[in-house]
């Protein structure tokens, strides 16, 4: 027997079903349609992908704002604050994760309820944890998709919470509007630790657990402030900021909001924020175009007959790379066009 707001067992999916019922905003087909994005079986993803179709024109209505930081810098925390404080004023919050691979990441769980205990228990809250690790393309497709799962079944504002591991921070600031990083109160030292690259992401940078601390602080703020000056800005209409946010005692998160609404108004005036997700979606089709024909070649009969013989030959120097690559994709377009 089908449960109610079960839209998929072994009966077969109703693409019909999982539209009406993100249309009306119900969670728990929601989140059967991301488990459906998530699935690598054929037919799941195929359904998975018309549903999406039929969504689309719902989507897009969502202020989207990627979070990075990384263990211990306090992103559960915050998350839980500020989520609280946009379902107080009547927006409605989803949480989603990019966690690339979580052996990489420390075993840190992202968007994951527990840690997120007050939002959590908030109905017009929706969490969900990373999609489990294969290529950080695929995290990024499933996570993207869910994201306009989400925002089809209502949901205003998706933050999609990363660590700084690997490939996610560049994979997160390409799905969202608005990228924040948040940093520790040490300045100095912590200033020098943090990856090369990452503040040119920024939309802003909140140092956190202001609570805890003035001086270290104010010197936090003021350091990645200078070193926000020497960075070029992700986008032309916007000047990064760097603000203090404490999740305890509540301080700097309306700011923070504040922020990310501007960032939202002054960027949609200009056209700007449609130019973004225009080319945001372009890298998307191009990553899928990427992943594919790579998985089609690695998969073909005729190259992994003779991978293992051209792996050899470059490994002992008798071949160069380029040659071995290139005899293996002549071989594999041979076969393409059936010679
Ligand atoms: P995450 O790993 O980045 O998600 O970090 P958490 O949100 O789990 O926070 C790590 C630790 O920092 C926890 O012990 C939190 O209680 C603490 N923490 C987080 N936010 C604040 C804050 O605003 N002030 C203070 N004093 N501690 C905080």
């Amino acid at each position: 027997m089908r449960q109610e707001g079960e839209v998929s067992r072994d009966q077969g999916i109703s693409v019909d079903a999982f539209v009406d019922g993100i249309d009306r905003g119900d969670r728990t087909v929601l989140a059967q349609a991301i488990t459906l994005v998530e699935s690598r079986r054929g037919d799941r993803q195929s359904a998975a992908q018309e549903i999406l179709s039929r969504l689309l024109p719902a989507t897009g209505n969502a202020i989207r704002v990627g979070i990075t930081g990384v263990p211990g810098v306090g992103k559960s925390t915050l998350i839980d604050a500020l989520g609280m404080q946009l379902i107080a004023a009547g927006h409605r919050v989803a949480v989603l994760a990019v966690d690339p691979s979580s052996s990489l990441s420390g075993g840190s769980i992202l968007a994951d309820k527990s840690r997120m205990p007050r939002l959590a228990a908030e109905n017009a809250a929706f969490i969900r944890p990373s999609p489990s690790a294969s290529s950080p393309g695929g995290v990024a497709r499933r996570t993207q998709e869910a994201m306009l799962l989400c925002e089809s079944a209502g949901y205003d504002v998706v933050l999609v919470e990363t660590v700084g591991v690997g490939q996610s921070e560049t994979v997160v600031a390409d799905m969202v509007d608005f990228f924040l990083v948040l940093v520790l109160p040490g300045g100095g030292d912590e200033l020098q630790g943090i990856k090369k690259g990452i503040l040119e992401l920024a939309d802003a940078v909140a140092v956190t657990k202001a609570d805890d601390g003035a001086e270290r602080v104010r010197t936090a703020v003021a350091e990645y402030s200078s070193a926000m000056r020497y960075q070029r800005p992700r986008s032309p209409s916007w000047q990064p900021q760097v603000l203090a946010v404490s999740a305890h005692s509540g301080e700097g998160l309306e700011k923070l909001w504040d922020l990310v609404t501007e960032h939202h108004q002054t960027l949609s005036a200009t056209a700007a924020l449609e130019a973004i997700r225009r080319q945001q979606r372009r890298q998307a089709l191009w990553r899928q175009i990427d992943e594919r024909l790579l998985e089609t070649f690695r998969s073909h009969q005729e190259v992994r007959q003779r991978l293992e013989q051209a792996e050899k030959a470059v490994l002992d120097g008798d071949r160069t790379p380029s040659q071995a690559a290139a005899e293996l994709i002549a071989a594999f377009e041979d076969r393409l066009a059936g010679k």
